[in-house]
């Protein structure tokens, strides 16, 4: 089965993914940070929510669930969590490798771990789609709140060995933003330049610059460009000394970033 996957805008910038089907009732929300977002959604299209996917416990992730669960306490909806976080209404906890079926859609993710921006941090993905959360953003990646930079550094490389085509459907348009610091830190990157001006048209119109995909980003992102040589040497600039690996490259970007 195809599936549609529609953003729901949430707060400033966040985007609530609504995946459905042609000819089908039935809709899964990836983090519903804001219940009546969701429930005017599924009004105005008449569907039955089935399942809620969470990526991790910041509160523009989860803040929806418990009243959803409450609006529609007819119905039986599942709830899939990390399993190393506590999030309200938890129904299944969720492990690496996991497999998730939701029968209604024909929907069929699985959840790698993406430890750095939370430390329970999970993906949900198949060969097309891809629900990241906070992990990896079009030009950017999550700040490391609980994990440490190594630990970010090989989740997003594990997002990296998904299929070049995987649409990327991560929770905010921070896109625009991070491709500002993009080009200040690989400012030779052709693509990334191309891809900086539309995008930039995009966001004029108030459009969104999600999905991305991964092939796009193993093209633009500097923090899964760190072995590049320009983006080691403006690292090396940056903190005034000698880096010996991409690892140090990557967190010497990602503090560069914060300070940005
Ligand atoms: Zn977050």
């Amino acid at each position: 089965m195809d599936h549609t996957v529609t953003a729901l805008p949430a707060f400033n910038d966040n985007y609530i993914w609504a995946i459905s089907a042609p000819n089908s009732r039935y809709v899964v929300l990836v983090d519903p940070g804001c219940a009546e977002t969701c429930i005017n959604y599924i009004e105005q299209n008449q569907l039955t929510l089935v399942a809620i996917l969470i990526t991790h416990h910041h509160y523009d992730h989860v803040d929806g669930i418990k009243a959803l669960i409450n609006y529609y306490s007819q119905q039986t909806i599942n709830v899939y969590t990390p399993a190393k976080e506590n999030i309200p209404c938890a129904t299944t906890k969720m492990h690496d490798g996991d497999v998730i079926n939701i029968d209604e859609l024909s929907l069929k993710l699985s959840v790698i771990e993406v430890p750095g921006h939370t430390l329970g941090h999970i993906a949900y993905y198949n060969n097309q789609l891809l629900f990241c959360g906070d992990t990896l953003f079009s030009g950017g990646c999550g700040r490391l709140f609980e994990g440490s930079a190594v630990q970010m550094y090989q989740s997003l490389q594990k997002l990296c060995c998904l299929n070049d085509d995987t649409l990327v459907y991560c929770a905010h348009e921070y896109t625009l933003a991070n491709l500002t610091f993009a080009l200040t830190v690989e400012p030779d990157n052709f693509a990334l330049i191309t891809y900086y001006d539309s995008v930039k048209q995009l966001r004029a119109t108030k459009k969104s610059s999600i999905p991305t995909t991964i092939k796009q980003e193993k093209a633009i992102n500097p923090f899964l460009r760190c072995e590049q040589t320009t983006i080691h040497q403006q690292a090396e600039a940056y903190l005034h000394k000698s880096l010996s690996s991409p690892i140090e490259v990557f967190a010497a970007i990602r503090e560069w970033k914060n300070n940005f």
